[in-house]
């Protein structure tokens, strides 16, 4: 059992195949006023207007979870998180999209309790029937103190994860597993140690970043380009984990007694033809 090993998945382009954010709008034919809207706010209070939009157009939330139900995913990313878990693994989600999206899409693939923890931009339906999208982190009162560049104002993945690594510690010697695809994923890649693995989508900006000074990256590195790499590269990992977690417990120095001779050790018996 790969007991030890805590698996994190970036959402957008790693879970599924496209950005949720972008597939809502598009599918409900809002995709010029975002692009319109786009460089005059942050992409986060951005999705919080569009919401506004569409619910001014007649949109539901029932709409909204219609578009979400048909997110397209590639087949073998459902059977990798289920083997994973089944494996022992601590799954957990951090994502820049929000929690109405990502719960909504999880429990349509029968999915939501395969993961212990959601980290990711609140949401909630007003009175009127509006889905609100809220900053992670309220950049409007502080900022997350993250200089690495990569990270937008309503999100640091890295002090994500280092909050993840901090209560890993309390319980003993974890490994971290991390996927994703966007620049948002390169800081908490950064803070990932020696023994941890990260799998960077190949030709993404996450696997971008990486490439420019892989020496910068602790972690052992691992790409890949679609689900059936995910999951082929993921198990192989989580194997390789629980394979050091059984040998830390074999004394490195057990051999065969020498004094036994071999014609004392049980003959395989022939086979009746
Ligand atoms: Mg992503
Ligand atoms: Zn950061």
């Amino acid at each position: 059992m790969a007991g030890n090993t805590i698996v994190v998945f970036d959402f957008d382009k790693t879970i599924i195949e496209c950005d949720s954010d972008n597939w809502v709008v598009d599918e409900l034919g809002a995709t010029d006023l975002f692009n319109q809207l786009l460089p005059t706010m942050p992409w986060n209070s951005l999705m919080d207007r569009m919401m506004k939009e569409l619910h001014d157009q007649g949109k539901t939330t029932e709409d909204i979870v219609e578009v979400l139900k048909r997110t397209p995913l590639h087949p073998r990313v459902v059977p990798a998180i289920k083997a994973a878990h089944a494996l022992g693994c601590d799954l957990r989600i951090v994502s820049d999209a929000n929690l109405f999206f990502i719960e909504t899409i999880l429990e349509h693939l029968g999915l939501r309790e395969y993961f212990s923890e959601i980290n990711t931009n609140p949401s909630y339906v007003d009175e009127q029937g509006r889905l609100r999208i809220l900053p992670f982190h309220d950049f409007n009162k502080c900022s997350h103190g993250c200089t690495t560049g990569t990270c937008p104002p309503n999100m640091c993945k890295g002090v994500i994860i280092e909050r993840i690594q901090d209560s890993a510690a309390a319980e003993g010697n974890k490994r971290i597993i991390y996927l994703g695809d966007g620049a948002g994923d390169y800081c908490p890649s950064l803070k990932l140690r020696e023994g941890d693995f990260v799998m960077p989508r190949k030709n993404f900006p996450v696997w971008d970043l990486i490439s420019k000074n892989p020496l910068l990256i602790k972690a052992k590195i691992h790409e890949w380009t679609d689900g059936e790499e995910l999951e082929k590269i993921l198990l192989s990992l989580i194997e390789t984990i629980s394979t050091d977690e059984q040998a830390a417990f074999t004394p490195a120095d057990f051999k065969m007694p020498s004094n036994i001779a071999v014609s004392a050790l049980p003959k395989v018996l022939p086979v009746q033809q």
